[in-house]
């Protein structure tokens, strides 16, 4: 893309790499030069594909907010403050260009990178032939130590922030007026807007997780594959089961409405749907008043969801459900995949 890329680049720099903490040099040089300043650094990575992450008529502005926030929410998980940001770009051809589409692009970048003051320290941009795709890299400063999936441990409370389930029945939504498989339900154009709002612009839980670390909790993961999937993967590595109240998982008051009594639902939605990026924490009772005090601070939803057993030889599954304190079986898909 030759002088377009310089162009794109310019405008990448002047309206998102301004001068950030520390940042020593930012865009345009062959790297960034930062200054962790004595703290540790986290790392993370995700790329999103059109068509298999994002439906290619997004709007430019949800999608680089999503693009970053589902990397903020990793640092979340870790309980890290984000600082700096490097974005890859791979455009196919446009036959209206990238002028307008970026204008939006960085609007929606800028709204969601200072709220939490991410500078954007560097990235590459090239022509493709594939799909649009875009990779973030996030990183983040912790001062001693991170929170991690194995660090669950028997007696431990299970909490989730916000709300589980929006964007999945929002997904189905989507997936349905696109004429492709996915589950209609009637609802409201208040209640539907309110639940695609949390699909295109999710909100990372970057100063809770961060509170959460300080009080003391050693073990989190951002909930993005379905809070069941992504629970699993703390159970397994940390060699632990749990007992999980599905109907105790905390619904948004639109959600709510449309879930009703109907385990199906709740099954369908909060408990395996996808793209939630709130945060999972298991952390022992003693911490249960702090870290409420933590998320009242930040008028934040925190819900205690269940416990962490011990491993038992005769218990078949590693998580134990229960819908009005009676045990019930496990749905037979336990995550989402992201394909649209
Ligand atoms: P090089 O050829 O040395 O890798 P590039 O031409 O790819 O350099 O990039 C020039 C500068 O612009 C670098 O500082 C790079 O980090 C930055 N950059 C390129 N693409 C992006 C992007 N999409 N977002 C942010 N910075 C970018
Ligand atoms: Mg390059």
């Amino acid at each position: 893309m030759a002088g377009g890329e310089f162009a794109l680049i310019e405008q990448l720099r002047s309206r998102l790499g301004k001068a950030g903490k520390g940042v020593r040099l930012g865009i345009g040089d062959d790297a960034a030069w930062l200054d962790p300043a004595g703290r540790q650094l986290v790392a993370t990575m995700d790329t999103l594909v059109a068509d298999r992450h994002f439906f290619p008529d997004v709007r430019p502005y949800d999608l680089a907010w999503k693009a970053l926030a589902v990397n903020l929410s990793d640092l979340a998980a870790m309980g890290a403050e984000a600082r700096w940001c490097l974005l890859s770009l791979a455009l196919p051809p446009r036959e209206a260009g990238y002028g307008a589409w970026m204008e939006d692009f960085m609007a929606g970048w800028r709204a969601l990178a200072e709220r939490h003051d991410i500078t954007l320290v560097g990235g590459d941009t090239v022509a493709t032939d594939g799909p649009l795709t875009l990779s973030v890299t996030a990183l983040g400063l912790v001062d001693q130590s991170v929170m991690r999936r194995d660090a669950a441990r028997p007696g431990d409370m299970v909490w989730v922030t916000g709300s589980l389930g929006d964007a999945a029945a929002a997904l189905d939504l989507a997936l349905v007026e696109r004429g492709r498989e996915g589950q209609g339900f009637p609802c409201s154009a208040a209640q539907r807007e309110a639940l695609e709002a949390r699909r295109l612009r999710p909100m990372p839980r970057l100063e809770f997780g961060e509170a959460a670390a300080a009080c003391g909790v050693c073990c989190a993961m951002d909930c993005s594959d379905g809070f069941l999937a992504d629970l699993s993967h703390i159970l397994e590595a940390s060699g632990v089961h749990a007992q999980i109240a599905l109907d105790a998982l905390p619904l948004s008051r639109e959600l709510m409405d449309l879930a009703g009594e109907d385990p199906e639902r709740w099954q369908r939605w909060p408990l395996t749907g996808g793209d939630d990026y709130e945060l999972i924490l298991c952390a022992p009772p003693a911490l249960a008043a702090p870290l409420r005090q933590a998320a009242a601070a930040q008028s934040l939803r925190l819900t205690a969801v269940g416990r962490i057993l011990p491993t038992a030889l005769d218990m078949p599954a590693a998580v134990t459900m229960t819908w009005r304190d009676r045990v019930m079986p496990l749905p037979t898909t336990w995550g989402h995949v992201h394909a649209l």
